[in-house]
């Protein structure tokens, strides 16, 4: 990056078209047109860069993701139509039938679902380790193992993971290291820095910012992005120019929102730890965070998701919910409005207890993720839904 990162966000636009517009305008066009026989061809067989399609590129999708490479310290990406498109499409392009995966379990839902239930149609395993395991990594990899994958922080328990440290295992094992980086943004931690090979994000969160589009984009070294957008050319996880659009703008504000969410969130998670209906509060910033220390060393501020465990399980978990009155419960996160789930009776109630507990998910967790109303309202919020 050779500018600031909000100069960065803001300054890096399609170049302009012959009516000199000041703003980015939208290109949805599903395709592009050629002078002559030869500028087809050349352009074809990747002899010209030029957009050719919008399956392929399209100069919104660029934008977008060229904002993402410089955020990310990247080389190179590509922009999917959502979070887990471009994590399916990126274990999709890079592992063949019989390779292996060695991933943390406290994942994404689909992404749970997507290395139990589909990668093993193609004779794809994956190992499982636990938050608080991260030494018992190395006894996990295989000679067929490739790649390594990791969120931080965690959904919904919001623990923090190594990234320097898990990244040097890697290293040391040649895996390609891939980390989901959704709820910090590269706003707030750059795993490329710690030897991550890939960064993933569900742009549909703290990017878009705003609850409106679905999007997702996987960054990282050139030769990796080829092979996956060579995958996405041909089997069409495209993200829609106009999603790209939305997206772009709302990264011209990505840095003012995000800290404004984690100041925000920083005040609730302290409100919270005070409460006496309240037994645990997880938020990365607070020195009570069992990783608190990682979290510093890896995180420029701590996030807009705090996790609090609310005493009497989960009766009195769906009871704060019911007693909510302004925030949404609503399974997004990352929006302007501030948003409460009670995960262990929604978003994870098909897991079994043992399951959930693995990944940090007590009967009585509630998730907040903190949005940007005034925050003496959220906090009255929550403090009359606790009270009942
Ligand atoms: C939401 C989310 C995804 C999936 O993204 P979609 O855009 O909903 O497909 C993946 N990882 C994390 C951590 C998420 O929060």
């Amino acid at each position: 990056m050779s500018k600031h990162f909000e100069t960065e966000a803001i300054r890096n636009q399609t170049e302009r078209s012959q009516f000199s517009e000041h703003s980015s305008p939208l290109y949805l066009t599903s395709s592009f047109v050629f002078d002559d026989a030869e500028e087809m061809r050349a352009s074809f067989a990747e002899e010209k860069q030029r957009n050719l399609y919008s399956r392929f590129t399209n100069p919104n999708t660029s934008e977008f993701v060229n904002k993402i490479v410089i955020m990310e310290g990247a080389e190179a990406g590509h922009a999917f139509a959502t979070g887990m498109s471009a994590i399916f499409s990126t274990f999709a392009a890079l592992l063949n039938a019989g390779d292996h995966i060695v991933s943390c379990k406290s994942v994404f839902g689909s992404t749970h679902g997507m290395f139990t239930k589909y990668l093993p149609k193609w004779n794809i395993e994956t190992s499982y380790f636990k938050v608080d395991e991260v030494d018992l990594v190395e006894s996990l990899i295989k000679e067929n193992t490739k790649i390594l994958y990791i969120e931080t922080p965690t959904n919904p328990a919001v623990d923090i993971l190594d990234l320097e440290l898990i990244g040097n295992i890697a290293k040391r094992h040649n895996l390609i290291f891939i980390v989901d980086n959704c709820f910090a943004t590269p706003y707030i931690q750059q795993p490329i820095k710690f030897g991550a090979d890939l960064v993933i994000h569900s742009a549909t969160k703290l990017m878009d910012g705003q609850g409106r589009v679905l999007g997702g984009v996987t960054v990282g070294s050139s030769d990796l992005i080829r092979e996956i957008y060579l995958f996405a050319r041909n089997t069409g996880p495209a993200m829609s120019p106009f999603n790209a659009w939305v997206l772009s703008k709302s990264l011209e504000t990505l840095a003012v929102r995000v800290n404004k969410h984690c100041k925000n969130a920083k005040k609730v998670a302290r409100f919270l730890e005070k409460n006496e209906q309240v037994k645990i509060v997880k938020y990365p910033f607070l020195k009570s965070h069992p990783q608190y220390k990682i979290a510093k060393k890896q995180m420029k501020l701590g996030g807009n998701i705090v996790a609090f465990e609310i005493k009497g399980g989960l009766e009195a978990g769906r009871t704060f919910l019911n007693n909510i009155k302004m925030c949404s419960l609503s399974a997004n996160l990352g929006d302007t409005r501030t948003i409460v789930t009670h995960p262990s009776s929604t978003t994870h109630g098909r897991l079994s207890e043992q399951d959930r507990l693995e990944v940090g998910i007590t009967n009585g967790l509630v998730r907040i993720s903190v949005g940007l109303e005034h925050v003496s309202d959220i906090i009255s919020d929550i403090k009359q839904a606790l009270k009942k």
